[in-house]
Order: C-alpha cells, then structure tokens, then sequence
C-alpha cells in the first residue's frame, strides 16, 4: 500500500473526461448531457443537482481522477422526458452528442460536440409542448423610458413585437396574454422587473438576464437584416424602433441554442395597440377567457366554449383571437359575414369539419422541419394533410365571401409535393429511424436493388448449398451464417477429402472444418455491404426530401397560418349554430344593446336553465347601470355577459342574444368580487383599490367597464363613501359605458343626481322565510339585501339563521341597521325637526335663542 502510494502520480483525467471538462467550460450555465454509448452523463455539481430535480441514482466515476466523478445517467431513448423536466425546474441543458460512429476496431475516442442548447423556450420535442397552447419565448428591453417586448414561438414559427411607453403594467398584462415559458432581459429591464412580485411568485417563469451587448441596437440590427435577408427594416415597421433590440437578442439567443438557421422565423409582426381591444391581466382572468379563475383549468372559460376547432393550430389562433379582440369595424365584420356563410350552409360547415378533421397541425410541422425534428413519421402526416388541400380549394372556391376566398387564395395545393412525399416515404414509416425502411419501395432504384440481395439472400444460400452438394458430391454440405465467422460451407469430417482445392479454410472444429469461397466472399461482402448501404442511402434520400421540404416552408407555414383562420372562422360558426348565437350588428354610435343575452358559459354548463337578460348601455341617458339584488341573484353573471358579449362581437363571433348591437370598444375592465390574490402578496381591499386606480387611470369613454362590488373590504362607511365617488368620477371625468353591482343599496339615489345613471335590480320572489331567484333583471333598486334567506338557502343552520333574524329586527328596531346601511341618506332624510337639533350648537346657545328655537319647533311639529 505504502509503496503504491509513493509512486503514485498525478491523476491524469482521461481523454473522454478532459473533453467533458472543455465543454463544461464552454457552457458554464447549462447542465450538460454528455452522451457516452447508450446513455447521456451528468458529472460533478451536474450530477449531484440534477439526480434529485431528475431523481437519478447517483453514481461515480474514475476517469483518471482523484476521486471518483460524481455521476449519474438517462437512457440516450428517454432523453426527451429528462430534458422537459430538467426545463421546466429552469435548467437550461447543452445535449452533447456523438459526431462520429464508435466503430468496433478503432480505439480511437469517439468525436462529441454539443448539438444544441435546450431551454423552456425553445424546447420542440412533442411530448414537451402543448399542442394547444404556443411556446413563447420573450425578451424584454428597457432603454429611459420605454420597454421593448419581442416574443417568438420557434415551434410555430410566430414572431411579435411591440414598445410600450413608460408603463409596467402594460408590459406586465401583454406577458400575462403571451403566458410566455421563458423570460430574457438586458440589464436594465432585468432591474425593473426581477423583483417585481408576479415574477418571484410563479405567474411567469424567473427572468434570466442575457448579454447587454446582444440587445445593442446596431449589433441588433445586424443580426435582424442578416437572418431576413433585408437590408434594412422598413418592411417590417421596426427601423429605428426599441423593438430591433430586443428582436434581435432574441435571434441571437436562438442561434446560440439552435445551432442552426430557423428558416420558419420568416417575419417579424409589430403588434399594434391600437388595432386591438385592450384587455389587461385582470380583465383575461376575471372574465375567464383562457381559464376558470376556480382552478386555472381551460374547463368553464370562454375558450372551452368556443374550441370546436379541428386542429390544434386553430385551437392555439383561437386562444390569440380571443386574447387580442379587434378594433376595426371593417376587419371585425369581414370575420362575422365568413361566419355567416359558414353558419348558414350546413354542407359547406360540415364539410370543411370533415376536410380539416384529416388535417394535422401543420404548422408546427414547419416548425419540424425547420428545426430538424422532422421524423418520416411527421413526413407521412404532412403529406396526408396536403393530400385534402385539392379538395378544401375546390370547396372553398364554391363559398361567396371575400374573406374565405382571400384565404383560398393563401392555401397552394401542393400537388406535386404531396406526390412527392407519397412517393417517396412509406405508407405506414416505422417509428425507430436507425433501421431505414421508411422510404417507400420504387423510389430510388439503388435503394430497392440493395433491399433485393437482403431479401434474396436466403434464396441464393440455398441454390449454393445445392450446387456445392452436387458439384462435390458431399451430401451433408451446409452452407450458413454465424455473427463472427460470417458465411461458411461446413463439411464434416467424414467427407473431408471431397473438399475441392479452391474451399479456403476458415475454422477448424472437433467433428468439422469451415470453408469459404471466392464466390461466397464475394456474397458475404455484398449482403453485409448491402444492409449498411441501405441504410446510409436511406438517409441519404431522406436528407434530400427534408431538403426539398425546407424549400417549401414559408408557403406550407403561409398555408398552414390561413386553414388555422378558416378553422377558427369554421369554430365560430359551428358554436354559433349548435348554441343559437346571433350575428351581432357592430356599430360606432356608442351603444351596446342585448336582447335577451346569455353568459356563454353559464348557460352551458349550469344545471339550472338560463334566464336571458336585455341590456342597453350609451353614452347618454342609460350610461352607467347601477344593479342591486341579493348575493347570488345573477348580478355578476349579468354582467360579465354583457362583457363577453361584447368580446365575443369584437372577435368577430357570434353572440349569446336574440339580437345585439355591439358599439365598437377600445377596453374593457373589471373590478370583479373579493378575489384575494395572495400571490401577488397584497391584502383584498390593496389588490381591489389597485384595480380601481388603474381603470380610473386608463378608461376612456369608449371603454365597459364591470364593478362587482366596491369597497367591501373595509368599513361600511369607507367603503360606501369610496363607492360613492368612484361612481362619480366615472361619470364626470371619464363617461366610459359601466356596469356597477353593489349591497349599497344607498347608491341607488345616484339615479335621481345623474341624467346617466339607470338603476336596475334582480328580481326574487319573497315566500316566508325564503327567497326564490327569477334571474330577470328589471329597472328599480332593490331595497333589501336578503343576507338571511340566501344564508338559509346555503345551508346555514336554522338555529343560526333564526337567531340572525331576532337580532336583525331588533337592530332596525334601534336604528342601528338603518345607521349602518343608510348613512348618507340618513344625512338627507333627517326631517326638518331633527335637522335643526342636529345643528344647534348647545355651547352657544343663550336663553332667548333656545326659547326661539322651541317656539320654531313647535310650530313644525304641530303641522304634523
Ligand atoms: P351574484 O353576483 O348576484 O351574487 P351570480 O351572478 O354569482 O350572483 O349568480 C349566482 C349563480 O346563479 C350563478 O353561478 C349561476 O349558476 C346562476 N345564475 C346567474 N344568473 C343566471 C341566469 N340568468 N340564469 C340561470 N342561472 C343564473
């Protein structure tokens, strides 16, 4: 031992690890997955982190080193499930691949190098990504006063961007609408955003600071120009705007992790704010139109309900129509009359459900092919889809309307890519791609001849056996084939001296002697030849078809982005039919006007049956809708029905009515119940006066404006007085179209102060002890809150809800319940006799005065 010890130099890590370590060095941020044989190894501070986040057995290794490497392993066919794990606890993984072949003979260390940098953002396995939901990545920017967002979803292809002065919130509700899976930021962005709560608490993932000098404009620039092949920007409405910076860092990080061009990122769009209805982060989830507020889930939103799309392309365009309404009369009835067409012909609508319903999202399937992931699998379910295009032409051809034939005429046939592809990728391609026999028989003659010696080979064996036999006279001869030795003739000792002299000896064994022959070399080499030819020449011809694919992308993605148009337009029209929408007329004269409308959601998944309400809202006499009634009467139903109503116009959808006469709407906000949003770390009533300032702030008179409530998390006369004047600024200062449900049943009185304001009540039936909704909203206030009756009916014990009411009367009794509910009417309705004690000052009171004042007094109590 002693000795061993005293001889010992000093470690020299072997060849592979050396290697390992430069490329650790190389990639100090990542995990690296270093594929060694059949499996991909994590080593060091790698290992120990990821065997718990990836719950690995964590092992070691020597390597030449001091002590043994910490290590742990996944199987090189399971990696992706690794890799969408390891993403989504918020590593970023550099995938080190083998370069070359490990051959048998050659000791020589097998060339690796990282192939690609995996993160959140732009991740594109199948299994990693939603099919209906994009994958964002975003970059954000910040120079004095003024953010610059750009978001791209390689997977898609789709590429936005847009400035927003001075402003955290808008940067914040357009992240929330992008619900991006990876955030970067330069520096300074990085500063003003990192600790902001919604980024510490997990709405977002964490923002990851990236290079300054990647989002300089002029190194920006270059990038952007490079990859579009401009020369400069104008096209893109993007020249000299904050938005080249974070464009371009964006493109520069994908090169970074893609290692490759990303030809399906062909545009970049600005996206406008004013072509769109605005809808901020509160809004998109208080009205539920991605997702229930109850448990995030897609089930009980606005989306659930209209998703009757075909193909997950749709699916993803409905989710951004519904996020970004339009604002432009022109666009949003182009989309209501394709809707129209399609709701009114049932043999178009069903046919285009069947057609697209054999269409798969070929979408991201450019995004496959520009990313490299493009499987034979995904060839075949390519060509599939391009074989229905001939027909979807031809039946949209027949439909008289300009919009759907603006997008026929975006949609090629593909005729002769699709022949190409049948004719060149299997009917049914295996899923495995390292044993060939995905390209089809009759392709490549090259290919079909070296499949025939594999298939004939048994063939000739046979007809050699029995030529050898003859011509030699051995009648046990056997020809075969071990995996060492290859093909040899086999004679057993008894007949050794018939062997011909041109037999060369290949093996001796106890009972036989092994033989080859020329010829039969010459069969091996070509057999074994064959096999590995086949294979190369298979991937050969495949390289060339995703070639030829990748000359196609830009038209397959343009054709792609119009069927997933028609699909949502087909989606519209189909909800519309089967649920009895109505076409909303869009108007600009300021007014919104709902017979007998309908939540969308309620009314499909409520067990009660809907009761529709009217609605009529402007910017005159029935501006503001004051709607009293007790809890659980239908108020907030109410009037988040007119919003989506609304919404649903502005997306160019039907709507839940008899009829509706949408005013065109530049936002819409809501102030909606007691939704305490510990995440964002604030106290109910904080999170509700928030919401409050920012409509104050940011409605303009076009804007519909929904309060449920306010003022209810603080005392009653707090609450009611801030009630009070929020009401009142919105109908002096801002004059926006607003739905405003309260218990302040003092509120009402507004109707009588303000020409705009109208007060509606829903209607109950009183029985007893109880209460029955009717769910119809009629003009008048209420004027009892039923606090009581709806407890009875929420099960809240008799004994309880029995004493509830003693107490009650014996308040109202003592003036208490009217002092707490009524304070400012009180202050008016005091009589005339109470109000001159009120305002005696008893301190300067002489005697002649009180004398004077109880005179006046009682005079006007004898009048009574
Ligand atoms: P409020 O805001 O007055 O407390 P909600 O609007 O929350 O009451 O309504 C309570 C429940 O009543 C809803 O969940 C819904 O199931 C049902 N509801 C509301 N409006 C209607 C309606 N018009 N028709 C049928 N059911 C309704």
């Amino acid at each position: 031992m002693t000795e061993e010890k005293e001889n010992k130099k000093t470690p020299v890590p072997s060849k592979m690890m050396q290697h390992y370590l430069t490329i650790k060095q190389e990639y100090p941020d990542c995990v690296v997955f270093y594929r060694l044989g059949d499996f991909y190894e994590l080593f060091f501070e790698d290992a120990v982190k990821m065997s718990s986040v990836l719950d690995l057995t964590l092992t070691g290794k020597q390597c030449g080193l001091d002590e043994r490497a910490p290590m742990c392993g996944v199987p090189y066919h399971a990696v992706d499930i690794y890799l969408k794990k390891a993403v989504s606890a918020g590593y970023k993984v550099a995938v080190c691949e083998q370069l070359t072949e490990p051959s048998a003979n050659s000791r020589e260390l097998v060339e690796r190098g990282v192939v690609k940098v995996v993160t959140a953002g732009t991740i594109t396995d199948d299994n990693s990504i939603e099919a209906k939901k994009n994958n964002y990545l975003v970059a954000i920017y910040f120079d004095s006063d003024t953010y610059a967002l750009s978001w791209v979803d390689i997977t898609t292809g789709e590429f936005y961007t847009k400035t927003y002065k001075n402003s955290i919130s808008e940067v914040i509700d357009e992240l929330y609408r992008i619900s991006p899976a990876e955030i970067l930021a330069d520096s300074k962005a990085y500063s003003k955003l990192s600790q902001k709560t919604v980024f510490l608490s997990g709405v977002f993932p964490k923002i990851n600071a990236y290079r300054d000098s990647e989002f300089n404009y002029n190194i920006a620039y270059k990038v952007l120009t490079e990859h579009f092949k401009v020369k400069n920007l104008y096209s893109f409405n993007i020249e000299g705007s904050l938005s080249v910076c974070s464009s371009g860092a964006l493109l520069t990080y994908l090169s970074e992790t893609q290692m490759h061009a990303i030809s399906n990122v062909n545009k970049i769009e600005v996206k406008k704010g004013d072509e769109f209805l605005e809808l901020d982060l509160t809004a998109v989830k208080n009205l539920e139109l991605i997702s229930a507020l109850r448990d995030g889930k897609r089930y009980g939103s606005l989306l659930y309900v209209l998703d009757k799309t075909k193909t997950s392309m749709g699916a993803r365009l409905l989710t951004n129509w519904i996020l970004y309404p339009l604002k432009d009369k022109e666009k949003i009835e182009e989309r209501l009359n394709a809707v129209e067409v399609l709701f009114t012909d049932n043999k178009i609508r069903e046919g285009l459900s069947e057609i697209f319903g054999e269409i798969r999202d070929v979408l991201r399937l450019t995004g496959k092919i520009s990313n490299n992931n493009m499987t034979p699998v995904d060839c075949r379910a390519l060509c599939n889809s391009l074989s229905m295009l001939p027909n979807l032409k031809f039946m949209l051809s027949g439909v008289k309307d300009s919009k759907i034939s603006k997008l026929n005429a975006k949609i090629s046939d593909f005729k002769s890519l699709h022949n190409y592809l049948d004719s060149a990728i299997e009917d049914k391609p295996p899923l495995i791609i390292k044993d060939g026999a995905y390209i089809k028989k009759g392709f490549s003659a090259e290919l079909d001849e070296l499949r025939e010696i594999k298939s004939d080979s048994a063939k000739f064996i046979d007809e050699f056996q029995e030529r050898e036999r003859n011509s030699t006279g051995i009648k046990n001869l056997k020809v075969a084939y071990n995996r060492v030795f290859g093909y040899y003739i086999e004679v057993t000792n008894s007949y050794k001296e018939y062997v011909p002299y041109h037999y060369i000896r290949k093996q001796t064994l106890t009972g036989a002697e092994r033989y080859y022959t020329e010829e039969l070399k010459e069969f091996e080499d070509k057999i074994l030849n064959a096999t590995e030819k086949a294979n190369a020449l298979e991937k050969h011809l495949y390289d060339e078809v995703l070639s030829v694919l990748l000359k196609n992308v830009s038209s397959l993605k343009e054709t792609a982005e119009s069927i997933a148009e028609l699909d949502v337009l087909l989606s519209f029209a189909t909800v519309s039919k089967a649920y009895n929408y109505v076409k909303p007329e869009i108007s600009t004269d300021g007014e919104i006007s709902i017979k007998e409308g309908r939540h969308p959601v309620v009314e499909k998944l409520s067990k009660e049956d809907f009761v529709s309400n009217n609605a009529l809202l402007n910017s005159g006499e029935d501006n503001f809708l004051i709607i009293t009634g007790p809890n659980m009467a239908g108020k907030s139903t109410y009037m988040r029905q007119v919003a989506l109503i609304t919404l649903m116009a502005h997306i160019g959808c039907f709507v839940p009515a008899k009829y509706a006469k949408i005013t065109l709407t530049d936002k819409i906000f809501t102030r909606i119940g007691a939704s305490d949003n510990l995440v964002f770390d604030q106290s109910t009533f904080m999170v509700e006066m928030n919401e409050v300032a920012s409509i104050l702030r940011n409605a303009t008179k076009d804007s519909l404006i929904i309060l449920d409530e306010i003022g209810r998390g603080t005392s009653t006369y707090d609450g009611l007085s801030i009630a009070w004047s929020v009401v009142e600024y919105i109908l002096n200062n801002i004059g926006a179209k607003t739905l405003f449900a309260t218990h302040y049943h003092e509120l009402t009185e507004l109707e009588d102060r303000f020409s705009g304001v109208k007060n509606y009540k829903v209607t109950v039936k009183e029985l007893s002890d109880s209460v029955v909704f009717l769910r119809k909203i009629v003009r008048g206030g209420a004027n009892r809150s039923f606090g009581i009756e709806v407890a009875a009916l929420a099960g809240v014990p008799k004994f309880v809800t029995d004493r509830a009411k003693e107490i009650l009367k014996a308040l109202e009794k003592r003036g208490v319940s009217k002092k707490v509910e009524k304070d400012t009417e009180n202050t008016e309705k005091l009589t005339s006799v109470e109000k001159i004690i009120k305002d005696l000052n008893t301190d300067e009171l002489t005697p002649l005065k009180a004398f004077n004042v109880l005179i006046d007094l009682k005079e006007k109590v004898d009048k009574l």
